[in-house]
């Protein structure tokens, strides 16, 4: 009788060490593919920094001159839409390809917050896939539930983000 229990009983143990270890290889190869989805999200996102980057290298910031302005094209306007203040000599201004001027603070609150267009004329200042890859990041973290935690925003966007249906 005891032979048998004991038997029984190593059997038991046999069985739960095989699972065991089939459950961590799965946790295993499981914890592996989530961190290469999370890399691959990661470079299908920008973050607010790199978004700045990339709007300071189209459009780099220049020292306000007027008489610099006035020389080019007399008819440009001397104040910026977005604050509607005039600009005065050495502020910070960034001149868009629309030939559109604004404060650097004023202009980059806008690109960040509304549209990546030109506040006067709609014109585009940033390519549509740096733009998408921005909002997508902003989206995520806007998830109030989430409230911009980023590790967070990227387990949610495993949900949507294609990578789930490779991962299961
Ligand atoms: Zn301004
Ligand atoms: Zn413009």
């Amino acid at each position: 009788m005891a032979a048998t229990l004991s038997k029984f009983f190593s059997q038991i143990c046999t069985i739960f060490i095989i699972f065991f270890t089939l459950l961590f290889v799965e946790i295993l190869i499981l914890t592996r593919s989530f961190t290469r989805t999370v890399r691959k999200i990661r470079s299908r996102l920008i973050t607010r920094t790199q978004y700045l980057n990339f709007i300071e290298e189209k459009n780099p910031t220049i020292s306000y001159k007027k008489s610099m302005l006035m020389k080019k094209s007399p008819s440009e306007s001397k104040d910026c839409a977005v604050c509607l203040s005039d600009f005065e000599d050495g502020e910070m201004v960034r001149k868009l390809n629309c030939k559109h001027t604004f404060h650097r603070d004023c202009l980059d609150k806008w690109l960040q917050e509304y549209l990546a267009t030109c506040p006067l004329c709609r014109t585009k200042v940033l390519p549509d896939e740096i733009v998408a890859k921005y909002q997508h990041q902003q989206n995520l973290q806007n998830l109030d539930y989430y409230g911009g935690d980023d590790e967070m925003a990227f387990l949610i966007s495993l949900l949507h983000g294609s990578g789930v249906h490779r991962l299961f």
